[in-house]
């Protein structure tokens, strides 16, 4: 072990795909400035799609509606490992694990080695997703990489990233808010000088 972060590569993907269905479609703050719930719920889930490299053909409202939904409930997932409360965490995830009917498959598309998926071939586009989501995170949390999960420390930002860096000391959803929380820093000290 080197302490690089491994996960299998579905694993993986389907957590950066929580992060982005956190950061798009949940309201808050993002990098200073307020982030609304989207108003065009298709649209909105459809570029977090494409943000994974899974730009889909069309979103069906309800669909978009319901990975809204469930995106909310991610978010409570992310937060509560961000303080180390484990007990909620888990909680959430097992109620997502049912709702979203859960269920690990092995898939194999034309010429591709066998992988294994937490949803089935046919599910639709929100809920093969939101299971596959579900089933990531309590993988991560089921680990010692509980905690990988966390809310950006940057004031005026409460988007979520996994932090998947060798020191596992990672505060920040982006480049952008870690820069700004160092700007800050620096203008505090020239003005104390
Ligand atoms: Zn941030």
């Amino acid at each position: 072990m080197t302490g690089q972060v491994s996960f299998d590569s579905h694993a993986r993907n389907v957590l950066a795909a929580s992060v982005e269905y956190v950061n798009r479609l949940t309201p808050g703050y993002a990098g200073g400035v307020e982030h609304t719930a989207p108003s065009d719920e298709p649209e909105a889930v459809a570029e977090a799609l494409t943000a994974i490299g899974h730009p889909p053909k069309s979103v069906p409202l309800d669909d978009a509606r319901r990975l809204v939904r469930l995106a909310g409930r991610m978010r409570i997932v992310f937060e509560a490992a961000n303080t180390g409360d484990l007990d909620t965490a888990a909680a959430e995830i097992n109620a997502l694990l049912v709702d979203t009917n859960a269920r690990p498959q092995l898939d194999r598309g034309k010429d591709r080695p066998w992988s294994l998926h937490f949803h089935g071939p046919d599910e639709q586009l929100a809920n093969g997703w939101a299971a596959g989501c579900a089933a990531g995170l309590a993988l991560a949390v089921g680990s010692d990489l509980a905690g990988r999960l966390g809310v950006c420390a940057a004031p005026q930002c409460d988007r979520v990233f996994v932090d998947v860096s060798k020191n596992g000391q990672r505060r920040f959803c982006s480049p952008q808010c870690q820069s700004r929380v160092k700007a800050a820093a620096h203008r505090a000290r020239q003005a104390a000088t």
